[in-house]
């Protein structure tokens, strides 16, 4: 039986209401995360936690304390005997009945619940199509909100056509895709958006970004086009459960030969290594 967390309770799945009340629900007036376990260890558990608190006060949603989110997901692990999976948490304004203004007194809620998780092994291999669709969404994009209209309307595109994930563009500049942080390697060279407001600043990201520096791969963190991501050697999309996944084709054209570029397994190499060291240190 799964155990969650709602607005300072753990309980049995079953056993959770929640409040029609929660601004959650009205206006995805919140912020979330997704945290990997591997092993029964937390993957860059820090880096999540605090972008949690930092996207919470973006939307000036103040004074949360990151040990007792912490504190929660590690109870939630704990009480679920799941070892490899993902722990979603999410942290909404308040309960209050609904008004657009921020509610006065109202304490942030806390929803979280964990789930089993393998690596997607075959996609990491084999590489997926996306397709290309203009970015509409705010210019608040470094902020991991609740509000996912656009992203979960743009996912469903690309579902329909038969893809894995949209990538996102304005006037032609690539900024990220759905839920996925967009790379390109051409002429050597590692490319993705820079960490600003058009963007989600993805932890996979920035892990990828260690691992080049750290086995010398020359990166910019400068924006490209459509035509500069389709002309592209390698192109890859990364996430905390999507880890490092080649990109095989972009509105059906293919991707150099469309297998798994030379510089992509190293970096997949470098990630490997990452989670195995989770487990060397215990
Ligand atoms: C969560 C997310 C990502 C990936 O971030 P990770 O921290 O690597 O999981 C990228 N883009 C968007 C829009 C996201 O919501």
């Amino acid at each position: 039986m799964k155990i969650s967390y709602y607005n300072g309770e753990f309980k049995r799945d079953d056993e959770i209401s929640v409040d029609y009340n929660d601004r959650a629900f009205y206006f995805g007036d919140g912020v979330y995360e997704v945290v990997r376990v591997y092993d029964n260890e937390f993957f860059t558990l820090e880096e999540h936690m605090d972008r949690l608190v930092r996207s919470a006060s973006e939307i000036e949603i103040n004074g949360l304390e990151q040990e007792k989110l912490i504190e929660i997901i590690t109870q939630l692990k704990e009480r679920n005997s799941i070892e490899n999976g993902s722990i979603y948490i999410q942290v909404s304004r308040g309960i209050d009945p609904r008004n657009h203004a921020y509610p006065a007194g109202a304490e942030p809620v806390v929803l979280a619940y964990m789930n089993a998780l393998s690596r997607p092994s075959l996609q990491m291999e084999n590489g997926v199509g996306i397709i290309t669709a203009n970015d509409y969404r705010w210019l608040k994009c470094h902020v991991k909100s609740l509000n996912l209209l656009a992203n979960v309307m743009e996912k469903e595109r690309a579902v329909r056509a038969g893809a894995h994930e949209t990538v996102l563009h304005r006037d032609g500049v690539v900024t990220e895709g759905s839920s996925t942080n967009v790379f390109i390697v051409s002429e050597g060279v590692l490319r993705t958006h820079p960490a600003n407001h058009l963007i989600l600043n993805g932890i996979t990201r920035q892990e990828v970004l260690k691992i080049a520096q750290e086995r010398e791969i020359e990166y910019q963190e400068k924006p490209f086009t459509i035509d500069e991501l389709k002309a592209a050697d390698e192109v890859f999309i990364t996430s905390t459960t999507q880890e490092v996944t080649p990109v095989s084709n972009v509105d059906g054209e293919r991707i150099a030969d469309g297998s798994k570029g030379k510089i992509t397994q190293v970096i997949q190499e470098g990630f490997n290594q990452k989670i195995h060291k989770l487990n060397l240190v215990k």
